[in-house]
């Protein structure tokens, strides 16, 4: 290994380092697993996910405080099972989400249903588990579920989802929390339909939340938000309407590529101390965090199967795919990739310049641009920052089963989901 080119240890990555030129996640060797389980194989550090919590419980010390993990960062049943076992509650966007999530051990009073399509059965499905939370996105949505309740006989507890218009010239790369766009009730909405809400007999309205983006590397949109989400509240309260929870969403970023993204007990800390100045630090208040929980938690392994020079390229073809890994392909994501085992420089022909792409028949299957490596083919590497929004965005595009999965913890390595068959795949079509 030419220690000039693979660091000891991965940024923002602590669970994730090299050891004897051999990458491991905590106490297992990747190259072991792809050996053992094939590639490609998500591989996720229970410790990883477990300190990314710590940092928020951390900064929610003291407070009445409910974290409730956005599970469609990464829905598997033992990712969920980790976070429920830890006491978190489950933020879940749709009936599908909320059963997986009961399966896996949650407390269906701590899952909140965002989202703006709930169905009818969705909403009888939750209101007949005693789900903790409706975020209503819509004042149409409100009599939906007015509906569904009274004919349960039930009184469904509701929280809007407000849209606090930060602004987008300052703040470019938030995209949910902008008038235009289709989630929230728009801020100068929100008083009727808090209004429209309390007269419909099937609600029982507890909170507030609000949702502004994703992959904030930067405390002041969440501060800005903050101001226009209390200001709301202070004119709700006013009007006669009591407001138990705060929900601030989530969006939290991680570090890709050389993103600072604040810690998340910083950041708690900051804005704690704008709702203590506000007079509301000892509400209820609620976080719903995805990708900070478990995008640097995960990474990828996948095998080399083909090195293609090219005139203007050079191509690195690797087993897994867009299919695989979507990020690259639907928001032009940038993801490290690194060998497991480095190799040392006499091995190979020096480093070379790269695109490394997977086998699916689309020239927007890539997984990293431009990257140097020194790489033969056979060669195992592994995409970083993969724990969020790779899994749970998986497709069977191209025929292709989807990639098994491992939690470690410590030294144990369990497998979580087998690989998907090609036989899996088809198994509900039937020929005419
Ligand atoms: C996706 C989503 C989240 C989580 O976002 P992250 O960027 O993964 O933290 C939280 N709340 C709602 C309503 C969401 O749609």
């Amino acid at each position: 290994m030419n220690a000039n080119t693979t660091p000891a240890s991965l940024p923002g990555q602590p669970h994730i380092a090299y050891a004897n030129d051999q990458l491991m996640v905590e106490g297992v060797r990747l190259s072991d697993l792809a050996r053992e389980h094939g590639t490609p194989l998500f591989v996720y550090s229970k410790a990883a996910m477990l300190s990314a919590l710590a940092a928020y419980q951390r900064g929610f010390a003291g407070r009445n405080a409910q974290i409730c993990y956005a599970m469609k960062a990464n829905s598997t049943l033992a990712v969920l099972q980790v976070f429920a076992e830890a006491g978190c509650g489950f933020d879940t966007v749709s009936g599908g989400e909320l059963a997986r999530v009961l399966a896996a051990g949650a407390d269906p009073a701590k899952v909140i249903f965002s989202g703006v399509g709930k169905t009818r059965a969705e909403m009888k499905q939750a209101l007949q588990v005693g789900i903790g939370c409706f975020n209503v996105e819509s004042e149409a949505e409100l009599d939906v579920l007015n509906e569904v309740a009274l004919g349960l006989g039930q009184q469904a507890p509701v929280s809007l989802r407000v849209n606090p218009n930060v602004d987008a010239k300052t703040h470019p790369y938030i995209s949910t929390g902008l008038k235009g766009n289709k989630f929230g009730i728009a801020h100068e909405d929100a008083m009727r339909a808090y209004r429209h809400a309390t007269q419909l007999p099937g609600l029982k309205v507890i909170g507030i939340d609000c949702h502004i983006g994703s992959q904030i590397t930067e405390a002041t949109p969440y501060l800005d938000a903050m101001d226009r989400v209390m200001d709301l509240v202070s004119d709700i309260e006013a009007a006669g309407i009591p407001i138990q929870h705060i929900d601030f969403g989530g969006g939290l970023g991680i570090n890709y590529n050389g993103d600072t993204p604040p810690e998340a007990d910083a950041l708690w800390a900051q804005l704690l101390a704008k709702l203590d100045a506000r007079g509301y630090g000892q509400r209820q208040l609620m976080i719903e965090p995805g990708r900070s929980l478990v995008g640097n938690a995960g990474v990828c392994l996948t095998e080399v199967l083909y090195l293609k020079p090219g005139e203007q390229k050079n191509f690195c073809i690797v087993d897994a795919a867009m299919n695989d890994l979507p990020r690259p392909a639907m928001y032009q994501a940038f993801h490290q990739i690194v060998p497991v085992s480095p190799r040392a420089a006499r091995d190979t022909q020096g480093s070379t310049l790269y695109d490394i792409v997977g086998p699916v028949c689309e020239s927007g299957d890539w997984i990293g641009r431009d990257r140097q490596l020194r790489v033969q083919a056979g060669d195992t590497l592994a995409v970083l920052s993969a724990g969020a929004y790779c899994m749970s965005m998986a497709s069977n595009y191209n025929t292709r089963g989807r990639a098994a999965e491992i939690l470690v913890d410590g030294t144990q390595a369990h497998l979580i989901r087998q690989r998907e068959s090609v036989f899996d795949t088809f198994a509900l079509e039937q020929l005419v």
